[in-house]
């Protein structure tokens, strides 16, 4: 079976794509359909030396996919006769269900759309996606990789509410876990840096992006996460706050009126970075914390504040640690927030090489001195790559 594969992430009105050799991680070509249903949209495509764009009105997934395959065509990609394996889907969520990369048939594509209860912000993307491609392209195979599959190991008592037992298991609610492609990659990337197998180390991911979550993995299983049922609980991320009291939901809805649209607008677009500072784009932030922002410094000192009491939980979880990993777009650029989320402890074993830490090197790095009993590692995460793989290895089996 052809290694070449189709990657798809389609969110609400937008769709990431990028087709790539799953062997070699060669990209042939990359792209984003942006503002699917606006009165404009955008899609930027590029495939090696040659970037296209085209602006427009895309009314919907399918129109945004049609031009963008057309534009693969234009670079001389014919999607159709390329040979491709595999067409794989990143899905966010699923649920008790799906814990492994899964072949798309009918059936399965009507359970991910059931799970949207509970992930209404992403799972009818993903289907709407997921339609669309397989209308486009109907003779190639295509694959579901679920973003919380990784964390389907997490023993009872992490992934387990503290609420009404028969509510909690009617409404299927527990943690499940999201970033679990990302957290899975860079774990096992990180073993084979260490050259070590994934079974024999104990590892906390930090994977900080827009979105952010650290798991706790022993023997390369997952054994905790931040995220829990939805991708709102655990870390401060750009638009999301974390943990929260649960009480200050109903309190808001009382005190401050607002509905249950209003509070899933405010917890998903107008908290984190952005609700404390305005921003939710770690640079902007750095920015204005440079200009002295006392808004921007407070929601810094937040954020890592929160990165360290995970941090915390998680060494006592594992006992024995080896390796503290960051990926992500602030976990792999940004030095201020490693050096000051493991500040302080040389004690635990934990520290950092400065020099290290400030050097920017594509790959993999150790930004820990080379004495150090616990390795800190940069790595750069690869979803598509992770999804290709993934999406590879089950057409082939
Ligand atoms: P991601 O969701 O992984 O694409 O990460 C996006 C986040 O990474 C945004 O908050 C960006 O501001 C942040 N980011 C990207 N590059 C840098 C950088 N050089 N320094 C600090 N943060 C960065």
């Amino acid at each position: 079976m052809s290694d070449l594969v189709l990657v798809l992430n389609s969110g609400s009105s937008s769709i990431k794509y990028q087709l790539l050799h799953s062997d070699s991680a060669e990209v042939l070509a990359s792209g984003l359909v942006e503002r699917i249903g606006e009165d404009s949209g955008r899609i930027v495509h590029e495939a090696g030396p040659a970037k296209l764009v085209y602006d427009g009105k895309i009314p919907d997934h399918k129109a945004g996919l049609a031009r963008a395959f057309e534009m693969f065509r234009e670079t001389g990609l014919d999607l159709k006769t390329l040979g491709i394996g595999a067409v794989g889907h990143r899905v966010v969520h699923g649920g008790e269900v799906f814990w492994k990369p899964t072949l798309i048939t009918d059936e399965v594509l009507h359970a991910i759309e059931k799970l949207s209860v509970l992930a209404p912000l992403h799972n009818p993307a993903n289907v709407v996606g997921i339609e669309s491609t397989r209308e486009l392209l109907p003779d190639l195979p295509q694959v579901a990789v679920f973003d919380t599959a990784f964390f389907h190991t997490m023993p009872d008592a992490a992934r387990t509410y503290a609420i009404d037992a028969k509510i909690a298991a009617a409404q299927d609610i527990r943690k499940y876990g999201f970033h679990g492609t990302s957290h899975q990659y860079v774990s096992e990337k990180a073993a084979e840096f260490l050259g070590k197998p994934a079974e024999d180390l104990n590892q906390i991911v930090f994977h900080l992006g827009n979105g952010a979550s650290a798991s706790s993995i022993q023997g390369g299983v997952a054994i905790d996460t931040t995220m829990g049922m939805t991708p709102l609980e655990g870390l401060v991320m750009g638009t999301r706050p974390g943990d929260l009291d649960p009480g200050i939901t109903p309190y808001l809805m009382r005190a401050a009126d607002l509905d249950v649209s209003g509070v899933e607008q405010l917890l998903n677009r107008n908290s984190g970075l952005k609700g404390l500072s305005g921003v939710n784009d770690f640079r902007e932030l750095q920015k204005l914390i440079d200009t002295g922002d006392a808004d921007a410094k407070l929601a810094y000192d937040v954020y890592v504040h929160r990165l360290r009491r995970y941090l915390g939980a998680y060494l006592v979880q594992l006992g024995t640690v080896d390796a503290i990993v960051f990926t992500a777009g602030v976990g792999e650029n940004s030095p201020a927030v490693r050096a000051d989320a493991l500040a302080g402890l040389q004690n635990l074993g934990i520290e950092i090489d400065p020099e290290r830490n400030e050097t920017r090197t594509p790959g993999i790095r150790r930004i820990s001195p080379d004495f150090a009993p616990v390795d800190v590692l940069v790595v750069p995460t690869n979803e598509e790559l992770a999804i290709a793989r993934a999406a590879h290895k089950l057409v082939s089996a």
